[in-house]
């Protein structure tokens, strides 16, 4: 099936792994133009090294916390794409905390990911989305956001704000033709577990140890998700066929959320 990708201009934050690297790979296997980003950039380049050789590929260091730098990497992005036609607000990662283990700091750090991390991006391409006839964007969030947990609790606050402001913004950028939509995640296997399963002192193999918490979480398909199965979701909301898709958000999370 063809999703209509080929050419398309897409901007991608937290591509040097997981979730977002596994979307740049599909993307540009789709025939997508890519404009990649993480604050490492020696470490992102070599992660998408591969995807330079079949498609156009603008790498750069960008923190999406700090709103100069978001509008230093889209205005390279823009200029060496030519404009821009989806993005994907991904960069991140979940602050494994309860509320009384968090600082005030730490919760103004959480909440400033979250919001601006996605923020900063809307408003840094908003115009050239506007340009494009099928601008689209896709943040990625999490089941965390409607469903929060006591272990997770400032990164569930400021996820629930985030899945709100989403909202928000679907209502606002369709006077533009921008469809804003989310993709809601459970447990995916990326590097922010392969990280806890390092500082575990289990004796476990990841897949026993993975297996275990999927249990505990009551994930219906017991197990953890991949990154692959999160980048096929996200493609398909990119895709101009998803035309009459905004203002959603789909789980991805193999069951594991409890609401209807
Ligand atoms: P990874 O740790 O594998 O990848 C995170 C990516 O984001 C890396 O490229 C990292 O590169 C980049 N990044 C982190 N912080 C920033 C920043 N401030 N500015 C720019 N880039 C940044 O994580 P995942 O693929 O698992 O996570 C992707 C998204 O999914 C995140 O927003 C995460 O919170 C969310 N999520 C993941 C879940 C999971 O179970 N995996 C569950 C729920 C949500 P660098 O460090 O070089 O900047």
């Amino acid at each position: 099936m063809d999703l209509h990708l080929h050419g398309r201009r897409i901007l991608i934050t937290g591509a040097s792994s997981g979730i977002g690297l596994a979307t740049a790979t599909m993307l540009a296997g789709e025939g997508a133009r890519l404009a990649l980003c993480a604050r490492d950039e020696p470490r992102l380049r070599a992660a998408t090294a591969h995807l330079a050789k079949i498609t156009d590929v603008v790498t750069a260091s960008c923190d999406v916390t700090h709103k100069p730098s978001v509008e230093r990497f889209v205005s390279e992005a823009v200029d060496r794409l030519g404009g821009l036609d989806s993005v994907v607000c991904n960069a991140g990662r979940s602050l494994m905390s309860t509320l009384d283990e968090t600082s005030d700091d730490e919760i103004r750090t959480e909440f400033d990911l979250k919001i601006f991390g996605a923020l900063n991006v809307v408003r840094a391409t908003r115009k050239a989305l506007a340009s494009s006839d099928s601008g689209s964007i896709v943040i990625v969030n999490a089941i965390l956001s409607r469903q929060p947990e006591s272990r997770l609790a400032i990164t569930a606050a400021a996820r629930a704000g985030l899945l709100n402001l989403s909202r928000s913004l679907a209502n606002d950028l369709a006077a533009e033709h921008i469809r804003v939509n989310s993709v809601l995640l459970g447990l995916i296997d990326t590097g922010q577990w392969q990280r806890r399963y390092a500082d575990s002192d289990t004796e476990l193999d990841f897949e026993e140890w993975s297996a275990d918490i999927a249990a505990d979480r009551g994930i219906s398909l017991g197990r953890f998700g991949t990154a692959e199965e999160l980048a096929f979701p996200i493609t398909t909301m990119l895709s101009p066929l998803s035309s009459y898709i905004t203002g959603a958000s789909l789980d991805v999370g193999g069951g594991v959320h409890r609401y209807v």
